[in-house]
């Protein structure tokens, strides 16, 4: 079972160990919506916050100012075997590289595509996918490679789909190539996003490496217990995204009367309050900043507890809602697969 434990380099940062014997730092740093800003947020939190941890995908567009953040850091001192990173896969370099490659005519075909959403899930694209997102960061290898969505929809899909944009996804083909990855030392851990109970037993069913992690939306406005409980049966360590409600049009968790209220009775700040209790529900936590000051407080965490009373509090908010449900990328009401989202999570909520 994952297991927090504290690491003794140097940070005192805390850590959960992966079924594979790798570590998982406790806090991450999420770069979602970063922009331009991800390379100066992430030497902020490397240097001068202390964090271990960056989670960032192709899909955020901002994997070359992660990896220059990463570099600098780097030059500052830094190991590349200090670092955990995380990506994600949602589509491959084929054409990107294309653009690169070929004649100014191909670069406005291909453009024109790139306009649009190619995002196929599907095995051949699984490797240049990989490969792209190490360019990006210019690393040799990840330590934890996600699935995104498992979802897999047309080259070139509308937001949100049309009919026929959204296709099967070939599961066992894709995560055969994730385990390729890890055969072939590109990428440490593998793992998902995302996924339902129903899709995790199915993945299980066939895997011959379980996925190490399974990153899914969590806070208190948002418990998501069903797949923690599954997951922690399973032995898969769960990383809780959205810590904080998500932003602007998220749920606004910084100013819930809850936790508010406990923040004061503790002295520490709402944002701290939210990353404590995904820790001490045994996730990983990855708070997305751009703000220095924020970014470090995010991770003064590990030198006090939530007392059982209030973490009992913080677990009883109502009105618990998905902030990212998906329904803008995957749901088409008219034609399916999936008319609801609802229908997207498996009806499991
Ligand atoms: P978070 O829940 O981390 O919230 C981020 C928002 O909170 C920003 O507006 C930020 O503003 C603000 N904020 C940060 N710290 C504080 C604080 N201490 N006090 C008050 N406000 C604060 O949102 P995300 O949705 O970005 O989730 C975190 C990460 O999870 C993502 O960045 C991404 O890496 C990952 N993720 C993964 C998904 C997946 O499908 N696998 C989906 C969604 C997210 P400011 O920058 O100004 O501080």
């Amino acid at each position: 079972m994952a297991h927090a434990t504290f690491t003794s380099e140097g940070q005192n940062m805390e850590s959960f160990r992966l079924l594979s014997g790798h570590k998982i730092p406790a806090v991450g740093l999420g770069t979602w919506r970063s922009g331009s800003q991800a390379a100066h947020a992430v030497v902020t939190a490397i240097v001068e916050g202390g964090y271990r941890h960056i989670d960032t995908a192709w899909e955020y567009g901002d994997q070359r100012e992660v990896g220059q953040g990463i570099k600098r850091a780097m030059h500052a001192g830094l190991e590349r075997r200090d670092l955990f990173v995380t990506s994600k896969l949602w589509y491959t370099l084929i054409l990107r590289k294309m653009i690169n490659l070929s004649s100014p005519l191909m670069n406005v075909l291909v453009g024109t595509c790139l306009n649009k959403r190619c995002t196929e899930l599907s095995p051949e694209r699984v490797r240049p996918a990989l490969q792209n997102t190490l360019k990006e960061l210019q690393l040799e290898y990840l330590d934890l490679y996600l699935i995104h969505w498992p979802i897999r929809l047309r080259e070139g899909a509308s937001k949100p789909p049309k009919a026929g944009d959204v296709l099967d996804f070939d599961m066992e083909g894709v995560w055969r190539e994730m385990e390729n990855l890890s055969k072939d030392s590109l990428v440490r851990n593998i793992g998902v996003c995302n996924f339902t109970v129903t899709k995790l037993n199915k993945l299980l069913g066939f895997a011959e490496l379980i996925p190490a992690v399974c990153q899914m939306e969590m806070h208190p406005g948002w418990r998501n217990d069903r797949i923690l409980e599954f997951c922690k049966k399973n032995e898969i360590h769960v990383t809780a995204y959205s810590p904080l409600g998500s932003q602007e049009g998220g749920r606004d968790l910084i100013h819930d009367q809850t936790v508010d209220r406990i923040a004061k009775k503790l002295n520490k700040t709402p944002g701290q309050i939210l990353v404590k209790w995904g820790l001490q529900r045994g996730t990983s936590v990855i708070p997305k900043s751009l703000n220095p000051e924020r970014i470090k407080e995010n991770i003064k965490v590990f030198d006090w507890v939530i007392p059982e009373q209030d973490f009992q509090a913080l677990n009883s908010i109502t009105d618990q809602k998905r902030v990212i449900d998906g329904e803008d990328l995957f749901v088409n009401k008219t034609e399916g697969p999936f008319r609801s989202v609802a229908d997207l999570w498996d009806h499991e909520d």
